[in-house]
């Protein structure tokens, strides 16, 4: 392997070390979201949003519109207008749950992925326990 050859493949390494870097590194902030998410909501309001933030790197390129900091992308739905707290996909108007494409805004804006505004109040494990019974209490009446 010649000298020229050698540093070429020394710095292909370095670039590949620092792509699986960077994607371990998503990938454990994702997770850690996803833990906090899971805290907060219900299982199936968490699921919902951890299948979100483990597609929010594979989301199509968000293009920056003008200097606000909202995004544009092209999706199977059209052209959606995204920001760090709002999008316009069908998945976020269904479930007011946060989006792929809203972590992956606030993924290039450098913002946690985590924030507890971004979720309907009534997804809120708090809420449900407070004012949902799935398990009647016996009365005492039926105790013998
Ligand atoms: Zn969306």
């Amino acid at each position: 392997m010649s000298l020229y050859n050698w540093h070429l493949f020394t710095s292909l390494v370095c670039v590949s070390c620092t792509l699986k870097y960077e994607y371990v590194h998503v990938i454990l902030w994702a997770d850690a979201a996803a833990y906090r998410y899971g805290e907060l909501l219900t299982s199936y309001a968490a699921k919902l949003v951890k299948k979100q933030l483990q597609h929010h790197m594979l989301t199509d390129e968000l293009l920056p519109v003008g200097t606000s900091q909202d995004f544009q992308v092209q999706s199977h739905e059209g052209l959606l207008t995204v920001s760090a707290s709002a999008c316009e996909c069908l998945f976020r108007k269904a479930t007011g749950l946060p989006c792929r494409h809203m972590f992956a805004a606030r993924h290039i804006l450098g913002l946690d992925l985590y924030d507890e505004g971004l979720c309907l109040q009534r997804w809120l494990l708090q809420i449900c326990s407070a004012t949902q019974r799935l398990v009647s209490a016996p009365s005492s009446s039926s105790i013998q």
